[in-house]
C-alpha cells in the first residue's frame, strides 16, 4: 500500500505554492489508491503559529483533498501534530546516540564563521560543519562543557551517497557533502530533519512527494534513515511554483492565499486548473475538480524547471 503525506509548517496562511505541493502529492497517492496523511510541523519554535495551523485542514478540504490520517481526523500513527510528538524524537535521538553516531557540540555560529571566514581558514569547505568537537580531546570537551549547553551533531558516513530522485533524477552526493549536522540545538529544539524522517518511519510513509527546495536535506534524512536501520521512502521533488517575476511565490505576490481566495469567493476548481495547467496535467487552463486530475497525473509529465505563472493565471485567482 502506498502511502504519501503532506507535511506544512504552519508559518503562515497556505498560498498557491503550498496548495500545488499538497495537490500533487495527494495526486501521487490517490494515482496509486493509497492513503495519504496530514501533518503539521510546528517545531520550529517561533515561526510556527498555532492560528495558522488550525486553518490548514480547512483550507485543503476546501481544494478538495482529504486524508485517512490527520490532526482532525486522528489515525493510528498519531498524534500528527509534531509538537505533540517531542517524547519520540528524543527516544530517536537516543537511539542514534547509542549507535555512536552523534556527539556534542559547543561551537557557535560566530565562532564557525570566523573560522570560515580566516584567510587560512575553511572557506573552501563552505558552511560545512570542520569537525572541532569531534576532534577534541576530552580535557577540551570537558573544559567546555562545564561553560556552556552543547547542541548535538549527527556524524555522517565516510561514503559518498547516490539516489534516484523520482522527478529530479539521479542525485550523486560527496562523501560528507554538508558536513557534520545538528540534529538538537543546544536551546533543546530538535532539528526538522530528525523530526521528518523519525514521522515519516513511523507513519508508513511509503512516497515523500515535495518542493525541490527541499532536495538539499535529502541526502542528511536518507543517511538518518540508514544509520537508524530504516528503509527509506521514495523522493520526488518537484518543481517550484513562480510568480509571473520569476521569483518563488510568496506574500508579496498578493492575494495568493487559500484564505484570500477563499474570502473573494474564487471556486476552488479554478485554483486546481491553474496549478494543473501550470503542472502540464491539463492541456489549457480549465476549471477541474482534484477528483478528475487523479488519473492525468504522472510524474513523468511534470516539467523539469520551475513553472512560471503568467500574470493573467495569476489574475484568475489572485485578483479575481
Ligand atoms: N515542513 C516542511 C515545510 O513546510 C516540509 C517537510 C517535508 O515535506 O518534508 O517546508
Amino acid at each position: 500500500m502506498w502511502r504519501g503525506r503532506f507535511a506544512p509548517t504552519p508559518s503562515g496562511l497556505l498560498h498557491l505554492g503550498n496548495a500545488a505541493a499538497a495537490l500533487l502529492a495527494w495526486l501521487q497517492i490517490r494515482s496509486m489508491n493509497g492513503e495519504f496523511v496530514l501533518r503539521i510541523e510546528d517545531i520550529d519554535g517561533p515561526r510556527s503559529k498555532a492560528e495558522f495551523a488550525r486553518r490548514i485542514p480547512g483550507d485543503l478540504r476546501w481544494l478538495g483533498l482529504d486524508w485517512e490520517e490527520g490532526p482532525d481526523v486522528g489515525g493510528p500513527s498519531g498524534p500528527y501534530i509534531q509538537s505533540q510528538r517531542l517524547g519520540y524524537y528524543g527516544s530517536v535521538l537516543d537511539a542514534l546516540d547509542k549507535l555512536g553516531r552523534t556527539y556534542s557540540c559547543y561551537c557557535s555560529r560566530a565562532e564557525l564563521a570566523a573560522i570560515a571566514s580566516a584567510p587560512h581558514g575553511l572557506a573552501s569547505e563552505g558552511p560545512a560543519y570542520p569537525g572541532i568537537c569531534k576532534k577534541a580531546s576530552k580535557e577540551e570537551l570537558a573544559e567546555k562543557a562545564a561553560r556552556k549547553t552543547p547542541s548535538v551533531r549527527f556524524e555522517l558516513p565516510a561514503e559518498p551517497l547516490a539516489f534516484v530522485d523520482e522527478a529530479a533524477g539521479l542525485q550523486q552526493v560527496p562523501a560528507g557533502a554538508g558536513g557534520d549536522f545538528i540534529v538538537k540545538r543546544a536551546d533543546g529544539i530538535l532539528a526538522y530533519q530528525l523530526a521528518v524522517v523519525a514521522d515519516d518511519a513511523a507513519m508508513g510513509i511509503t512516497h515523500v512527494l515535495r518542493g525541490f527546495d527541499l532536495l538539499d536535506s535529502t541526502p542528511r534524512q536518507i543517511w538518518l534513515y540508514q544509520a537508524l536501520g530504516w528503509q527509506a521512502p521514495q523522493f520526488a521533488h518537484v518543481p517550484l511554483l513562480l510568480g509571473p517575476d520569476g521569483s518563488r511565490l510568496s506574500k508579496r505576490h498578493g492575494g495568493i492565499t487559500l484564505a484570500d481566495m477563499r474570502q473573494r469567493q474564487i471556486r476552488p476548481e479554478t485554483v486546481l486548473g491553474l496549478i494543473a495547467h501550470a503542472y502540464g496535467l491539463l492541456d489549457r487552463f480549465e476549471p477541474a475538480a482534484a477528483k478528475e486530475l487523479i488519473p492525468l497525473f504522472s510524474l513523468q509529465a511534470l516539467p523539469k524547471e520551475a513553472v512560471r505563472l503568467s500574470e493573467e493565471d495569476l489574475a484568475a485567482v489572485a485578483y479575481g
